[in-house]
């Protein structure tokens, strides 16, 4: 199997299976048990916080377990309009949010929100000055990705942070990092981010945890779920200790030769990108700097059907983002692409077991493909 799909969920490795499996086998107990069974349970909780919070750069105090990335988003986003309720209900995101962002953004207009969508150029970029230029005496929140998941832009989350400050601004700035930790520059604390989600699958942990960053200066933000306390009151329910595990270990894993990974992904989608226009037709789309994320299009040529033609010779890519299911993809229509490009749009994406020859196979499988249609034009 050539594996290139990378943004959608990440292969993973036997090391975090293994933290998973002991941490299932020998230390299962409740962490809020008192007995040392249960304290282990708790010892793996808040080690995993504390190798995720330290790759965050910020205190574990400040770092909350979810289930997944979508959570933090929805978590994030309800509770800092919340926290901001008496100041106003205008919120600022961008149009090609994930749609755990987008779909929340829907719910808090149909419950009185008004929200700014902006709009990226063709390149799929959005600006620190269109915040600006959006921003209200009561915007209680920005909300903006660090990484598109199909574009692959690296948006100016930094820059936002600085304009909001420099604009005395009471907006809190929410930023879902999920396809931007360790990938690209990621530093909720001295960047000045109120709200940064997270999840375990993009970097090779498992399935089923993320995480929420909360400033310290949001004191009192809503708690997600009531019940038993845990993760300080704000988030209860019985830890995930395997997940949190694996989701640990795999970010030590990414860590390991962190900038050879990262040159690793750029050197391999430079590569890519460079075969890739050779095949007649074929054109870049975006202008993504994201290490791991690649889009271009075979246009005229419907992309659900390249992934299945692909996929049957095992070599997995995506149409744009997983979660579309065959819909078409908010974030290409966004790019204003004309018709035939944009249907013919899909991505691929890298990690750093990427191979040469994973490049070669979806080089030679797509410039088949390519040559096929062109027989029977
Ligand atoms: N945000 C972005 C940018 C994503 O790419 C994804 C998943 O594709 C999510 C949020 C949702 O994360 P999860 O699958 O952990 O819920």
């Amino acid at each position: 199997m050539h594996y290139l799909d990378n943004a959608a969920t990440t292969l993973v490795p036997e090391e975090v299976v293994q933290a998973m499996a002991d941490a299932l086998l020998l230390h299962s107990g409740n962490p809020s048990s008192q007995y040392p069974y249960g304290q282990d349970g708790k010892a793996i909780a808040e080690s995993g916080r504390a190798v995720i919070a330290k790759a965050l750069g910020c205190p574990k105090e400040q770092l909350f377990f979810t289930s997944c990335g979508t959570e933090s988003d929805v978590w994030a986003i309800r509770g800092a309009v919340w926290h901001g309720r008496h100041r106003g209900r205008h919120i600022i995101t961008t149009s090609v949010e994930h749609s755990a962002v987008l779909e929340t953004c829907k719910w808090l207009e149909a419950e009185g929100c008004q929200v700014t969508y902006l709009k990226p150029d063709r390149t799929g970029m959005v600006s620190a000055q269109q915040v600006a230029d959006a921003l209200r005496e009561d915007t209680v929140l920005v909300s903006m990705m660090l990484v598109n998941n199909e574009t692959g832009c690296v948006f100016p989350v930094a820059e936002v942070a600085r304009l909001l400050k420099d604009k005395n601004s009471t907006a809190l700035l929410h930023c879902d990092a999920v396809q931007g930790f360790l990938k690209v520059p990621c530093d909720p604390v001295s960047w000045g981010v109120d709200l940064m989600s997270l999840s375990g699958h993009k970097l090779g942990g498992p399935k089923g945890i993320g995480a929420l960053y909360i400033s310290p200066r949001l004191r009192n933000f809503r708690p997600l779920l009531p019940g038993g306390g845990q993760e300080q009151g704000l988030r209860s329910g019985t830890e995930a200790t395997a997940q949190i595990a694996g989701f640990a270990k795999a970010v030590e894993l990414r860590l390991d030769n962190y900038e050879s990974k990262i040159r690793h992904m750029s050197d391999l989608k430079a590569l890519c990108l460079e075969k890739l226009l050779t095949i007649p037709g074929v054109v870049a789309v975006g202008g993504g700097t994201a290490p791991h994320i690649l889009s271009v299009s075979l246009p005229g040529y419907p992309s659900g059907n390249i992934v299945s033609d692909l996929g049957s010779q095992g070599i997995c890519i995506s149409a744009g983002s997983a979660c579309h299911k065959g819909k078409s993809s908010h974030v290409v229509s966004a790019l204003g692409l004309p018709k035939r490009t944009a249907a013919g749009v899909i991505r691929i994406s890298f990690s750093p077991d990427t191979t040469a020859e994973d490049i070669e196979a979806v080089y030679q499988a797509l410039k088949n493909h390519q040559a096929q249609r062109c027989a029977m034009l």
